[in-house]
């Protein structure tokens, strides 16, 4: 069944028509009707799977309902993500497919200004899409009223539980009218998330995508065996030999960010990161070179992973694994977006061994071994750039000509 023959608004398939979206994927195809029978959802499906636009097009369709209905105004439906960049992403999707409605949405994040955001909810916001710090701001500084809110979709839940936000849920729950609708989606599932999830929904719809498998059938993935102090060898062979490739590039830690990032500086590769302690508007600039292409190679640790909807990433380099084993199908979860092929590579060292296991029991699968000969193993480390090769010494080094700049400038 195409989109264009969904009960659903002209001017939403025109906004899905302009974003070249003309089959619903699999999780859109399960959850349109339900949610826009009104019914609860519980979907797990990991990223990738069009999971945004499978609430975004029944909740905008539902908006522009009541609109039409002449309902009191207020913000009707909230969209609660984990992280800055989720909530900017998922505010693209809306945006993209409600172009042609004239459904009000904003994006209500922290890190920015809150006065235009004050501006715009007392014009009006039909859909609001929050993460929680700056919304409980804003409800308790008296600017935004929950009491017309009639849907709440909870996106990525697992990840809000991750990250501690599970005060701010039962604390925003308590606010709502009773009687509403519940879209709850999380890429992963346990006894924790279960007992959140019901104790939200009723009578839910439950929808799973591809539950034994959690990475995507279409994304190439395997692990490297590679020593730690060898793995910028082998990233930096990768982005040379592969020029015109978007590449995101995962590490566990932001020193560690900017550490890679420098190594490849060394070795005349651009890059940027990001990372939780860069200031938002950095971020957003650093994604959208990303997006545009101008730039092909972005350093990201976990906490900024999620929000990174970039359609056309190549490859996804596990330079560290990923602490959690969630984590790992999030990371390589961002390449293979729809309905491309993605690759993703996985480096791993001695020590790193054990934690690759944990998330090869996570899976219920081993992961595919990307067999490196000696020979092309010792080829990767001679045909650096670098010519430098005492690792530990340059980046004392430049530590120190950081220090002795600030004190210049002092
Ligand atoms: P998501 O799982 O929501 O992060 O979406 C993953 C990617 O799939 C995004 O890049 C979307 O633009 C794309 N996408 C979502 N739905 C469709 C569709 N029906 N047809 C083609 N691409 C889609």
């Amino acid at each position: 069944m195409k989109f264009e023959d969904y009960h659903i608004a002209p001017e939403i398939k025109r906004g899905l028509l302009e974003l070249g979206y003309k089959r619903p994927t699999d999780i859109q195809f399960k959850s349109i009707p339900a949610i826009l029978k009104g019914e609860d959802v519980l979907a797990i499906a990991q990223t990738g799977t069009g999971k945004t636009a499978a609430f975004a097009i029944p909740v905008l369709n539902i908006s522009m309902e009541n609109k039409r209905a002449r309902r009191p105004e207020g913000v009707r439906c909230i969209v609660m993500v984990p992280t800055h960049e989720l909530a900017l992403q998922v505010t693209d999707v809306f945006e993209k497919i409600g172009k042609y409605t004239d459904v009000k949405i904003l994006c209500l994040i922290g890190g920015v200004d809150q006065s235009p955001q004050i501006d715009q909810l007392e014009e009006g916001v039909d859909i609001l899409i929050a993460t929680p710090g700056r919304l409980f701001d804003l409800v308790s500084q008296g600017h935004l009223f929950l009491n017309r809110v009639d849907t709440l979709v909870l996106d990525e839940a697992d990840h809000m539980l991750d990250l501690g936000f599970i005060e701010d849920i039962h604390d925003l729950i308590k606010r709502l009218p009773r009687d509403r609708q519940t879209l709850f989606f999380s890429a992963t599932i346990n006894e924790t998330i279960k007992n959140l999830a019901y104790g939200l929904v009723r009578n839910a719809i439950r929808i799973q995508i591809s539950p034994n498998d959690p990475v995507a059938k279409k994304i190439d993935h395997a692990v490297a065996y590679i020593e730690m102090d060898d793995k910028r060898f082998f990233l930096e062979r990768i982005i040379k030999e592969n020029p015109e490739s978007k590449i995101l590039v995962f590490v566990r830690t932001r020193v560690r960010a900017e550490r890679v990032s420098k190594a490849m500086q060394k070795v005349e590769i651009e890059t940027q990161t990001i990372h939780g302690e860069k200031e938002q508007d950095d971020r957003i600039d650093v994604l959208n070179q990303f997006r545009s292409g101008a730039l092909k190679v972005l350093i990201a640790t976990d906490i900024s992973a999620r929000g990174i909807d970039v359609p056309d990433i190549d490859y996804v380099i596990n330079y560290d694994l990923p602490e959690q084993s969630e984590n790992y199908v999030h990371r390589v979860g961002r390449t293979g977006r729809a309905n491309k092929k993605g690759v993703a590579i996985t480096f791993c060292s001695k020590e790193e061994i054990p934690t690759l296991r944990e998330i090869e029991s996570f899976l219920d699968k081993t992961i595919e071994v990307m067999e490196i000969n000696k020979k092309d193993y010792s080829y990767t480390l001679e045909s650096t750039f670098d010519t430098d090769t005492n690792w530990q010494k340059l980046m004392l080094d430049d530590e120190k000509a950081q220090a002795l700049k600030k004190k210049k400038k002092r």
